[in-house]
């Protein structure tokens, strides 16, 4: 009798051993039917993004999200990355002292990297008895606005390129006429809109920088080559190099390439001049990262040999 019961008493006393407790404060499961709170978010190290070049106002910056991340968000704006993770980010002129950067991850965590945009010190230039230029008539009115159409429309194209991959080159050389980002304030303390790029002028002692080569700064795909001068860009090519990054050369003599082209990294897409409102001959290098004007010093240095205004 005594030898059937032990087995018996045994299984009901293994049956009844508690589980090892779960680290941390313990929860009940979740009512059957409600969704499961996501965990809270995580901050993370910065090389968990693995970023190349510094948070700065008007940089672009190279990234690549964790494996397993299924949205990138900067600012709660989605970030578009690659198969491989590798992703762009663009900062505003005037951005704040602060970003975030969050992945949500597949198996729901929120990662986040608290950034810190450091600030540029622009060339502002103080024009007290200068004023600001006339109101525009309703005729440049009308024909601006269809110039602009045209510049949204290509900025909307989202070509598929992968030139933003690519150490960019300078599109010319010669002496950086006026930064990106520099600004006039004119009389009253009107402030003029800033200069959204970099141009490029003929060097000291070099000959006149009319007719030079404007070349690609990197692959990408030609989203717009206008069929005449535009009021103020004049001659105008914009380059698609993919991941919402696109250049845009102004002023040009002549456009050598048409809308739809794939173009590689250093072929001409025209010659320089003074088409559109310019004071003398020099190239306009404007780049945008998902609209957001950015130096394009940030991508290629300091000019060689100096070039500075
Ligand atoms: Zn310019």
């Amino acid at each position: 009798m005594r030898s059937l019961l032990a087995p018996v008493l045994l299984l009901a006393a293994t049956a009844c051993i508690p589980r090892a407790a779960p680290p941390g404060p313990a929860t009940p499961p979740p009512p059957v039917g409600l969704p499961v709170a996501p965990p809270p978010p995580q901050i993370v190290p910065a090389d968990m993004f693995k970023l190349h070049g510094r948070p700065e106002q008007g940089a672009l910056v190279e990234g690549t999200a964790p494996i397993g991340t299924a949205l990138l968000l900067l600012d709660g704006k989605p970030v578009r990355f690659a198969t491989d993770g590798r992703f762009i980010i663009g900062f505003d002129r005037d951005s704040g002292p602060a970003a975030l950067i969050e992945a949500r991850m597949q198996d729901g965590r929120l990662l986040r990297l608290p950034l810190t945009v450091a600030p540029h010190a622009w060339d502002i230039s103080e024009l007290p008895t200068l004023q600001r230029g006339t109101t525009p008539s309703p005729t440049y009115q009308r024909i601006r606005a269809e110039e602009l159409r045209q510049i949204e429309g290509a900025r909307a194209v989202n070509a598929d390129s992968d030139g933003w991959r690519q150490r960019f080159r300078w599109p010319a050389y010669g002496r950086i006429s006026t930064l990106f980002g520099s600004q006039r304030i004119y009389a009253g303390g009107q402030r003029g809109a800033y200069h959204g790029g970099l141009d490029i002028a003929k060097a000291v002692g070099a000959k006149d920088i009319t007719g030079t080569p404007a070349l690609s700064p990197a692959d990408g795909v030609i989203v717009l080559a206008t069929d005449r001068p535009f009021s103020l860009e004049g001659n105008l090519v914009m380059i698609d190099h993919g991941f919402g990054l696109v250049s845009a050369m102004m002023h040009l003599q002549r456009i050598q390439v048409r809308t739809g082209d794939r173009i590689r990294q250093g072929q001409p897409v025209g010659t320089i001049g003074m088409t559109g409102r310019a004071t003398g001959p020099h190239l306009h290098w404007g780049m945008t990262w998902n609209g957001v004007r950015i130096d394009p010093m940030s991508l290629v240095g300091q000019m060689p040999g100096g070039g500075t205004p």
